[in-house]
């Protein structure tokens, strides 16, 4: 018996079954160096079988939609031959293309950016394969109730893995913001992510323990260790049991009804949000319409994103936050230049109202899917009254040229704000005044409170929820809302703790926003009380 260790939380889950690595070393890809047109070609061949294997799995996948627009690139081209004009081979030129492109994403140190950079692996890793002679699935042969044990798991592997036959993954890479762990806990499957090179010592066939919750791998373990396992694991099923059964009903809290809506940030998670139970999509992320994209997605291509997350709701309401990019979330082809403080910079609502006419082309997508359903509008990072004030006449120009137009929206659609900073805090009475709505986002508003980089270890012990300023910043926010008359609710992590959740009933929270996969684990905590 072997205890691996990770301190990666990556899923809530635990599972027990026998081991399928998966091997792809890139020692084996074959190196071949011929002259400068030759290695042009090949890889011009490599990337062209790349693009329309690409092209066939994108109909009805958001990865490979946005792999699609990634291959298609001039710049990931240009990046490969300029390598092999310098005399690399083509494969190698691929991978150092691959580190450049990779390490720009990930410098960006930004959870939806560090996705981004495990698409540009998962299309390199597709050409390079195409240039050694074709892509093989390497998840063939896998069993059900298997465990995938993998160097690395990308994004476009997990369209590759039959998600509803194995029990969990092992990597030695990645973090609990990759997209392995993203899909675990969307699917409560079990992971362990992080491994590093201790993950080599599973081998196929060797039966193992996942136990996401301590970030743990057990190989082969003992007769003791394998029953406690499964009293644990049996419990945890019990549970999930319990928690699925309330997750489609409606839940209350001493006689008022509560809200278990969810975040999203496409349309394939709007519709596993709504068959998991969500009351609705209290968070959808716009920006991933924009990072999906190599140029600005047009009003009509965001009109018909929108409108398909509305009727996926099935008449619930969709709360669409505006465009929140900038600083650390640069779009290259929005021309963003490097910030010394990018937290404290040129992003959010800052730059939809610098960049006048994106904002409109944005805010008309919005306003005419509002004509399909409740669709409410969000703005992130709101500090001052009159950028509210200043986004909302943006909706008004909006909504006259529209009405000129003859296109229909809706006229009553509801405005509100996400209260992240602290100085939204402090005027929160004034906002309430002034917006229908306003929804907490712990994330930022941590860091914001604590001064404490949310992406820093040297300082996490400072960014913490529950600190008593950050409480005291949420409880100002609740009341200020109640005061008005407006609903406040919360799209920051802190929704989808449980053992936050019966304090923030208590300050009066009434609405979470949580993650897809904690919907039935908050409806069923809520349920308890
Ligand atoms: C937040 O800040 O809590 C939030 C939900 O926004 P994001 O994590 O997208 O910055
Ligand atoms: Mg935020």
């Amino acid at each position: 018996m072997r205890t691996l260790q990770t301190s990666v939380r990556a899923s809530d889950a635990i599972a027990i079954g026998r081991a399928f690595v998966v091997r792809r070393d890139s020692a084996t890809v074959e190196v071949v160096c011929g002259s400068e047109e030759q290695e042009q070609e090949r890889f011009n061949k490599a990337l062209q079988s790349s693009t329309s294997q690409i092209e066939k799995l994108s109909e009805g996948s958001d990865i490979f939609a946005a792999h699609l627009e990634i291959v298609q690139d001039e710049m990931l081209r240009d990046a490969v031959l300029e390598y092999i004009g310098s005399g690399k081979g083509a494969a190698e030129a691929c991978q150092a293309a691959c580190g450049d492109l990779v390490a720009m994403f990930e410098a960006m140190d930004d959870e939806y950016l560090s996705a981004r950079a495990d698409d540009i692996k998962d299309i390199f890793a597709r050409i390079v394969a195409n240039l050694a002679g074709g892509v093989q699935n390497p998840f063939e042969g896998a069993k059900e109730g298997d465990i995938i044990v993998a160097k690395e798991l990308l994004p476009s592997d997990m369209a590759l893995i039959d998600l509803g036959a194995i029990r969990g993954f092992v990597t030695a890479l990645g973090s609990s913001t990759s997209h392995v762990c993203i899909m675990a806990r969307n699917y409560s499957l079990a992971a362990v992510v992080g491994l590093g090179e201790a993950a080599e010592q599973i081998c196929s066939g060797d039966m193992v323990i996942v136990d996401g919750i301590e970030g743990r791998v057990v190989v082969n373990p003992d007769d003791d260790t394998m029953n406690t396992y499964l009293v644990r694991a049996l419990n945890l099923v019990t549970l999930s049991k319990e928690q699925q059964a309330v997750a489609t009903q409606t839940v209350e809290y001493q006689g008022s009804a509560v809200a278990v809506v969810a975040n999203a940030g496409s349309v394939e998670d709007v519709v596993k949000a709504i068959e998991s139970g969500a009351d609705g999509i209290g968070l959808f992320r716009s920006e991933f319409v924009y990072l999906n994209s190599t140029s600005e997605p047009t009003e009509q291509e965001q009109y018909e994103v929108y409108s398909a997350a509305v009727r996926a709701c099935n008449g619930k309401p969709l709360t669409i936050r505006t465009l929140d990019i900038g600083g650390d979330k640069a779009v290259p082809y929005l021309g963003f230049e490097r910030e010394e403080n990018p937290f404290l910079g040129w992003r959010a609502i800052r730059v939809s109202l610098d960049m006048e006419q994106m904002f409109c082309r944005q805010l008309r997508a919005i306003l005419r899917a509002s004509a399909e359903g409740d669709i409410r509008i969000m703005f992130p990072m709101i500090t001052t009254l009159e950028e509210l004030a200043e986004a909302k006449r943006a909706i008004e120009k909006c909504k006259a040229d529209l009405k000129t137009e003859g296109v229909a929206f809706n006229e009553n659609i509801k405005v509100g704000v996400m209260i992240e900073t602290p100085a939204a805090v402090f005027i929160a009475d004034d906002l309430a005044a002034r917006c229908d709505f306003f929804s907490i986002g712990t994330n930022d508003l941590v860091q914001y409170v604590m001064a404490a980089d949310r992406a820093n270890v040297k300082v996490s012990h400072l960014y913490n929820p529950y600190s008593e300023a950050v409480v005291r910043a949420i409880k100002m926010t609740i009341d200020s809302a109640e005061k008005a008359g407006i609903e406040c609710s919360m799209c920051g992590e802190l929704a989808s703790d449980s053992s936050a959740t019966e304090l923030l009933l208590k300050a009066g929270l009434r609405k979470f926003s949580v993650n897809i996969g904690s919907i039935a684990k908050i409806k069923y905590t809520i349920s308890k009380l």
